[in-house]
């Protein structure tokens, strides 16, 4: 997979790229990026990429002649171009899953006021990361190449995210490590029982339980069996 970032700020976007797991599937070859600045697409001598809004109001937004510099040989290039924009499709489990099925990502990231809404007219999908605003598109950016990355065969083992939270419909079952007990909080005893049965059931009803508790309208989307209806009824559940 090919991840390219349009941005006015590279030196933001590279070093996390390079890092932990994103750098790994940089040197196993699963992942390959490439970070682009945009002021290369700049007007004058200052390499200006902003203006002032028609209509008047405060900031600035970016023009479009430096985005449409920057997107279009992407395009040709065969990339799916995604605007990073609060007004976008909220980035969840299975967008990330969609958009790591795609060869070749572009991710345009808006700075100031956001973009002349032209550029629109040239991307294939805009994203959000949820209902807030950041001062730049560079740390959405970030967090869907993460997302995404991490979905990539080869780069992380399947079955860790396949077991993770979101992927299954529901979120994670609680997760212990060493020591069994720590300030008399202990693990639960059939985690160390070595019956791998016994763990599973344990696990799904856990992960059940943090559901129905904390995210009960993900319950709405998740194929359950008998059982599974019958321990959330003990808790309250009426579906
Ligand atoms: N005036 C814009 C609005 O109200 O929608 C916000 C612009 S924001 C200060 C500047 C840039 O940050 C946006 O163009 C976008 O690229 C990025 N950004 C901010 N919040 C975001 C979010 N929740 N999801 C994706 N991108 C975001």
């Amino acid at each position: 997979m090919r991840i390219d970032v349009v941005t006015i700020f590279p030196d933001l976007v590279a070093g996390p790229l390079g890092t932990s797991i994103m750098g790994r599937a940089v040197e196993s070859g699963a992942v390959e990026f490439a970070v682009h600045d945009l002021r290369e697409h700049g007007i004058g001598r200052h390499r200006s990429v902003d203006d002032e809004p028609y209509g008047g109001g405060a900031g600035m937004v970016m023009r479009p002649e430096p985005l449409f510099g920057a997107v279009e040989p992407l395009r040709a290039a065969g990339a799916h171009v995604v605007l990073m924009d609060p007004a976008g499709e909220r980035l969840d489990d299975a967008l990330a899953r969609e958009l790591a099925e795609r060869p070749h990502l572009a991710l345009l990231c808006g700075r100031y006021e956001g973009y002349d809404d032209r550029i629109r007219s040239v991307v294939d999908q805009e994203v959000s990361i949820g209902d807030y605003v950041l001062t730049g598109g560079e740390l959405p950016a970030l967090v869907v190449i993460d997302a995404v990355v991490r979905l990539v065969p080869g780069v992380i083992q399947e079955a860790s995210h396949r077991g993770d939270s979101f992927a299954s419909g529901l979120l994670e079952y609680p997760q212990y490590t060493r020591p069994e007990t720590y300030r008399d909080l202990s693990v639960p005893p059939v985690l160390l029982s070595g019956h791998h049965g016994e763990v599973d059931a344990w696990r799904r009803r856990e992960a059940l339980r943090r559901t129905y508790e904390r995210r009960p309208d993900l319950l709405d989307h998740v194929e359950l069996d008998e059982a599974d209806r019958t321990f959330l009824r003990s808790l309250g559940f009426d579906g």
